[in-house]
Protein backbone atom coordinates (compact mmCIF):
# COMPACT_ATOMS: atom_id res chain seq x y z
CA UNK A 1 0.00 0.00 0.00
CA UNK A 2 1.20 3.21 -1.15
CA UNK A 3 1.04 6.82 -2.13
CA UNK A 4 0.74 6.43 -5.98
CA UNK A 5 4.27 8.27 -8.00
CA UNK A 6 3.95 12.09 -8.82
CA UNK A 7 4.41 12.35 -12.50
CA UNK A 8 8.00 13.54 -12.06
CA UNK A 9 8.75 10.66 -10.11
CA UNK A 10 7.27 8.22 -12.39
CA UNK A 11 10.06 10.42 -15.26
CA UNK A 12 12.48 10.03 -12.65
CA UNK A 13 12.14 6.00 -12.54
CA UNK A 14 12.28 5.58 -16.30
CA UNK A 15 15.49 7.85 -16.97
CA UNK A 16 16.83 5.97 -13.58
CA UNK A 17 15.69 2.65 -15.27
CA UNK A 18 17.12 3.38 -18.51
CA UNK A 19 13.55 3.34 -20.65
CA UNK A 20 13.02 5.14 -24.05
CA UNK A 21 9.73 6.88 -23.36
CA UNK A 22 7.58 9.46 -25.47
CA UNK A 23 5.45 11.96 -23.22
CA UNK A 24 2.18 12.36 -24.75
CA UNK A 25 1.54 15.85 -24.76
CA UNK A 26 -1.08 16.83 -21.37
CA UNK A 27 -0.38 13.21 -20.15
CA UNK A 28 1.12 14.56 -16.45
CA UNK A 29 -2.41 15.55 -15.48
CA UNK A 30 -5.11 13.59 -18.37
CA UNK A 31 -7.06 11.02 -15.41
CA UNK A 32 -10.35 10.52 -14.28
CA UNK A 33 -10.72 12.86 -11.21
CA UNK A 34 -14.00 12.72 -9.85
CA UNK A 35 -14.76 9.42 -10.99
CA UNK A 36 -13.11 7.44 -8.10
CA UNK A 37 -10.41 7.23 -6.05
CA UNK A 38 -6.59 7.28 -7.26
CA UNK A 39 -4.81 5.28 -4.54
CA UNK A 40 -3.37 4.01 -2.28
CA UNK A 41 -1.73 1.51 -4.51
CA UNK A 42 -0.93 -1.97 -4.51
CA UNK A 43 0.37 -2.76 -7.80
CA UNK A 44 0.81 -3.14 -11.91
CA UNK A 45 -1.13 -5.07 -14.28
CA UNK A 46 -0.13 -6.18 -17.48
CA UNK A 47 -2.04 -5.56 -20.73
CA UNK A 48 -2.44 -5.95 -24.54
CA UNK A 49 -4.14 -3.96 -26.43
CA UNK A 50 -6.19 -6.56 -28.36
CA UNK A 51 -5.07 -5.28 -31.38
CA UNK A 52 -1.64 -4.65 -32.88
CA UNK A 53 -0.54 -1.45 -33.74
CA UNK A 54 1.47 0.21 -36.45
CA UNK A 55 1.78 3.82 -35.40
CA UNK A 56 2.34 3.43 -31.79
CA UNK A 57 2.82 6.91 -30.75
CA UNK A 58 -0.06 7.82 -33.03
CA UNK A 59 -2.03 4.93 -30.92
CA UNK A 60 -1.08 5.95 -27.39
CA UNK A 61 -2.33 9.97 -28.62
CA UNK A 62 -5.12 8.57 -29.76
CA UNK A 63 -6.82 5.60 -28.69
CA UNK A 64 -5.05 4.99 -25.32
CA UNK A 65 -5.66 8.88 -24.56
CA UNK A 66 -9.09 9.67 -25.41
CA UNK A 67 -10.44 6.24 -24.75
CA UNK A 68 -13.49 4.36 -26.29
CA UNK A 69 -17.00 5.58 -27.50
CA UNK A 70 -17.92 3.45 -24.09
CA UNK A 71 -14.96 3.88 -21.88
CA UNK A 72 -13.25 7.31 -21.66
CA UNK A 73 -9.47 7.89 -21.29
CA UNK A 74 -7.23 7.28 -20.07
CA UNK A 75 -7.25 3.72 -20.55
CA UNK A 76 -3.52 3.38 -19.08
CA UNK A 77 -0.61 5.20 -17.28
CA UNK A 78 1.74 3.31 -20.09
CA UNK A 79 1.93 1.70 -23.40
CA UNK A 80 4.61 0.33 -24.92
CA UNK A 81 5.37 0.15 -28.90
CA UNK A 82 6.67 -2.83 -30.63
CA UNK A 83 10.28 -1.61 -30.66
CA UNK A 84 9.90 -1.15 -26.97
CA UNK A 85 9.29 2.44 -26.85
CA UNK A 86 7.28 3.48 -23.44
CA UNK A 87 4.63 6.08 -23.63
CA UNK A 88 3.40 8.60 -20.90
CA UNK A 89 -0.70 7.97 -21.43
CA UNK A 90 -2.27 9.28 -18.67
CA UNK A 91 -1.67 9.67 -14.79
CA UNK A 92 -3.93 9.66 -11.91
CA UNK A 93 -6.90 7.41 -12.26
CA UNK A 94 -7.54 5.51 -15.65
CA UNK A 95 -10.16 3.07 -16.78
CA UNK A 96 -7.68 -0.05 -17.42
CA UNK A 97 -8.18 -2.44 -14.16
CA UNK A 98 -11.83 -2.46 -14.04
CA UNK A 99 -13.96 -4.60 -11.48
CA UNK A 100 -11.50 -7.39 -10.17
CA UNK A 101 -11.43 -9.79 -7.58
CA UNK A 102 -11.32 -8.50 -3.25
CA UNK A 103 -9.43 -11.90 -2.78
CA UNK A 104 -6.50 -11.26 -5.93
CA UNK A 105 -6.10 -7.60 -4.48
CA UNK A 106 -5.33 -9.06 -0.70
CA UNK A 107 -3.26 -10.77 -1.97
CA UNK A 108 -0.79 -8.66 -4.02
CA UNK A 109 -0.79 -6.35 -0.88
CA UNK A 110 0.08 -8.88 1.01
CA UNK A 111 2.42 -10.38 -1.38
CA UNK A 112 2.24 -13.76 -0.04
CA UNK A 113 0.95 -15.67 -2.65
CA UNK A 114 2.75 -17.77 -5.83
CA UNK A 115 1.60 -19.30 -8.68
CA UNK A 116 -0.86 -18.38 -11.04
CA UNK A 117 -4.07 -16.06 -10.18
CA UNK A 118 -7.18 -17.45 -10.75
CA UNK A 119 -9.76 -14.86 -10.31
CA UNK A 120 -13.70 -15.55 -9.54
CA UNK A 121 -14.36 -12.02 -9.90
CA UNK A 122 -14.57 -9.88 -12.76
CA UNK A 123 -15.79 -6.50 -14.14
CA UNK A 124 -19.66 -6.87 -13.21
CA UNK A 125 -18.89 -7.99 -9.48
CA UNK A 126 -15.80 -6.83 -8.61
CA UNK A 127 -13.84 -4.90 -6.89
CA UNK A 128 -12.53 -1.20 -8.22
CA UNK A 129 -8.98 -1.94 -9.84
CA UNK A 130 -8.55 1.68 -10.98
CA UNK A 131 -7.79 2.82 -7.52
CA UNK A 132 -5.20 0.25 -6.95
CA UNK A 133 -3.36 -0.36 -9.71
CA UNK A 134 -0.41 1.28 -12.20
CA UNK A 135 -1.77 -0.11 -15.60
CA UNK A 136 0.82 -0.77 -18.73
CA UNK A 137 -1.09 -1.61 -22.28
CA UNK A 138 1.52 -3.43 -24.62
CA UNK A 139 0.52 -2.94 -27.97
CA UNK A 140 -0.16 -6.05 -29.53
CA UNK A 141 -3.29 -8.19 -30.11
CA UNK A 142 -2.47 -11.18 -27.39
CA UNK A 143 -2.87 -13.70 -29.91
CA UNK A 144 0.59 -14.23 -30.61
CA UNK A 145 3.32 -13.64 -27.93
CA UNK A 146 4.66 -9.82 -27.36
CA UNK A 147 7.56 -8.75 -29.76
CA UNK A 148 11.09 -9.31 -27.37
CA UNK A 149 11.60 -5.79 -27.03
CA UNK A 150 8.10 -5.15 -25.68
CA UNK A 151 8.88 -7.97 -23.12
CA UNK A 152 11.94 -6.22 -22.19
CA UNK A 153 10.65 -2.86 -21.64
CA UNK A 154 7.86 -3.94 -19.78
CA UNK A 155 10.14 -5.76 -17.39
CA UNK A 156 11.95 -3.03 -16.87
CA UNK A 157 8.99 -0.25 -16.45
CA UNK A 158 7.84 -2.94 -14.04
CA UNK A 159 11.10 -3.23 -12.60
CA UNK A 160 11.04 0.66 -11.90
CA UNK A 161 7.92 1.08 -10.45
CA UNK A 162 8.77 -2.01 -8.31
CA UNK A 163 11.78 -0.47 -7.02
CA UNK A 164 10.20 2.81 -6.05
CA UNK A 165 7.62 1.54 -3.77
CA UNK A 166 9.90 -1.06 -2.45
CA UNK A 167 7.54 -3.98 -3.97
CA UNK A 168 8.76 -7.58 -4.64
CA UNK A 169 7.42 -9.03 -8.36
CA UNK A 170 4.42 -10.38 -6.41
CA UNK A 171 3.07 -6.42 -7.35
CA UNK A 172 2.91 -7.45 -10.67
CA UNK A 173 -0.18 -9.07 -12.31
CA UNK A 174 -1.69 -9.64 -15.29
CA UNK A 175 -5.52 -8.02 -15.83
CA UNK A 176 -6.51 -11.83 -16.52
CA UNK A 177 -5.43 -12.37 -12.77
CA UNK A 178 -7.64 -9.58 -12.04
CA UNK A 179 -10.68 -9.70 -13.83
CA UNK A 180 -12.52 -13.14 -14.36
CA UNK A 181 -13.35 -12.08 -17.65
CA UNK A 182 -10.26 -11.27 -19.14
CA UNK A 183 -7.18 -12.50 -20.47
CA UNK A 184 -4.53 -10.33 -20.87
CA UNK A 185 -1.64 -10.18 -21.71
CA UNK A 186 -2.12 -13.38 -23.86
CA UNK A 187 0.71 -15.36 -25.78
CA UNK A 188 -2.13 -17.39 -28.06
CA UNK A 189 -5.85 -16.89 -28.75
CA UNK A 190 -7.43 -16.63 -24.87
CA UNK A 191 -4.94 -17.67 -23.11
CA UNK A 192 -2.83 -15.57 -20.65
CA UNK A 193 0.77 -16.05 -20.49
CA UNK A 194 2.40 -17.75 -17.55
CA UNK A 195 2.94 -14.83 -15.01
CA UNK A 196 5.05 -16.74 -12.72
CA UNK A 197 7.36 -16.57 -15.39
CA UNK A 198 6.66 -13.20 -16.13
CA UNK A 199 7.31 -12.75 -11.68
CA UNK A 200 10.45 -14.54 -12.23
CA UNK A 201 12.01 -12.58 -14.80
CA UNK A 202 11.39 -9.03 -13.29
CA UNK A 203 12.70 -10.18 -10.26
CA UNK A 204 15.76 -10.91 -12.15
CA UNK A 205 15.52 -7.49 -13.67
CA UNK A 206 14.90 -5.69 -10.24
CA UNK A 207 17.77 -7.48 -8.83
CA UNK A 208 20.44 -6.89 -11.30
CA UNK A 209 19.26 -2.83 -10.57
CA UNK A 210 18.90 -0.11 -13.04
CA UNK A 211 22.71 -0.42 -14.42
CA UNK A 212 22.77 -3.82 -13.90
CA UNK A 213 23.32 -5.84 -17.47
CA UNK A 214 19.29 -7.06 -18.18
CA UNK A 215 19.46 -10.21 -17.56
CA UNK A 216 18.36 -13.25 -19.76
CA UNK A 217 14.95 -13.91 -19.33
CA UNK A 218 13.36 -17.25 -18.56
CA UNK A 219 12.03 -17.18 -21.34
CA UNK A 220 15.30 -16.80 -23.62
CA UNK A 221 14.44 -13.71 -24.91
CA UNK A 222 10.86 -13.90 -26.20
CA UNK A 223 8.13 -15.41 -23.92
CA UNK A 224 7.96 -18.36 -25.59
CA UNK A 225 8.29 -20.97 -23.00
CA UNK A 226 5.58 -18.82 -20.90
CA UNK A 227 3.75 -20.85 -23.24
CA UNK A 228 5.82 -23.85 -22.80
CA UNK A 229 4.80 -23.46 -18.88
CA UNK A 230 1.62 -22.53 -19.25
CA UNK A 231 0.64 -25.80 -21.42
CA UNK A 232 -1.11 -28.70 -20.02
CA UNK A 233 -1.55 -32.12 -20.30
CA UNK A 234 -5.14 -32.29 -21.95
CA UNK A 235 -3.58 -29.07 -24.68
CA UNK A 236 -4.07 -29.80 -27.62
CA UNK A 237 -0.72 -29.87 -30.22
CA UNK A 238 -0.28 -29.60 -33.86
CA UNK A 239 1.46 -33.32 -35.45
CA UNK A 240 2.87 -33.41 -38.64
CA UNK A 241 1.61 -33.92 -41.71
CA UNK A 242 4.16 -37.27 -42.15
CA UNK A 243 2.09 -38.57 -39.06
CA UNK A 244 -0.87 -38.56 -40.39
CA UNK A 245 0.54 -39.60 -43.64
CA UNK A 246 2.49 -42.89 -41.69
CA UNK A 247 -1.06 -43.79 -39.78
CA UNK A 248 -3.64 -42.79 -42.45
CA UNK A 249 -6.37 -45.01 -40.75
CA UNK A 250 -4.99 -43.34 -37.15
CA UNK A 251 -8.53 -41.73 -36.33
CA UNK A 252 -7.10 -40.20 -33.22
CA UNK A 253 -4.56 -38.32 -35.47
CA UNK A 254 -8.06 -37.07 -38.03
CA UNK A 255 -7.85 -33.50 -36.69
CA UNK A 256 -4.34 -33.50 -36.97
CA UNK A 257 -3.92 -32.90 -33.34
CA UNK A 258 -3.22 -34.86 -30.64
CA UNK A 259 -3.10 -34.10 -26.57
CA UNK A 260 0.15 -33.41 -24.79
CA UNK A 261 -0.17 -36.20 -22.87
CA UNK A 262 -0.75 -38.96 -25.66
CA UNK A 263 2.27 -37.18 -26.70
CA UNK A 264 4.30 -37.84 -24.18
CA UNK A 265 2.88 -41.69 -23.68
CA UNK A 266 3.04 -42.06 -26.96
CA UNK A 267 6.63 -40.81 -27.10
CA UNK A 268 7.61 -43.21 -23.70
CA UNK A 269 6.16 -46.16 -25.29
CA UNK A 270 7.69 -46.25 -28.93
CA UNK A 271 10.96 -45.10 -26.67
CA UNK A 272 10.50 -48.31 -24.73
CA UNK A 273 9.66 -50.55 -27.33
CA UNK A 274 12.76 -49.57 -29.46
CA UNK A 275 15.02 -49.86 -26.34
CA UNK A 276 13.94 -53.66 -25.62
CA UNK A 277 13.91 -54.35 -29.63
CA UNK A 278 17.58 -53.18 -29.91
CA UNK A 279 18.28 -55.37 -26.45
CA UNK A 280 16.87 -58.33 -27.98
CA UNK A 281 18.60 -57.62 -31.13
CA UNK A 282 21.83 -57.55 -29.43
CA UNK A 283 21.48 -61.19 -27.72
CA UNK A 284 20.78 -62.04 -31.62
CA UNK A 285 23.82 -60.80 -33.23
CA UNK A 286 25.94 -62.28 -30.17
CA UNK A 287 24.55 -65.43 -30.75
CA UNK A 288 25.29 -65.31 -33.94
CA UNK A 289 28.74 -64.25 -33.39
CA UNK A 290 29.30 -67.11 -31.67
CA UNK A 291 27.97 -69.18 -33.90
CA UNK A 292 30.14 -68.05 -36.88
CA UNK A 293 33.45 -68.39 -34.46
CA UNK A 294 32.64 -72.13 -34.08
CA UNK A 295 31.76 -72.44 -37.94
CA UNK A 296 35.35 -71.26 -38.73
CA UNK A 297 37.20 -72.99 -36.32
CA UNK A 298 35.35 -76.40 -37.83
CA UNK A 299 36.00 -75.22 -41.43
CA UNK A 300 39.74 -74.69 -40.73
CA UNK A 301 39.97 -78.05 -38.15
CA UNK A 302 38.32 -80.02 -41.35
CA UNK A 303 40.94 -78.49 -43.71
CA UNK A 304 43.94 -78.82 -41.67
ZN1 LIG B 1 -6.62 -5.42 -19.94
Amino acid sequence: MATPMTAAQAVAQLKKWGLRYVEIPGWATHNREGHGAWGPVNGFIWHHTGADVKDGRAYAASTLYNGLSDLPGPLCHFSIGTDGTVYLVGWGRANHAGGGDPAVLAHVQAEDYSGQLHPTRGNSNGVDGNAHFYGVEIQYSGGHEMTAAQYAAARRLSAAILDFHGWSERSVIGHGEWSSDKWDPGYTPGKIMAMPTVRADVKATLAAGPGGTPSQPNTGGGTSPSKATAMTLSDAVVVGAWLKAQWPDDKGLADGKITVNTAIGSTYGHARAAHEGVDALRKEVADLRAAVVKLTAAVAAKGA
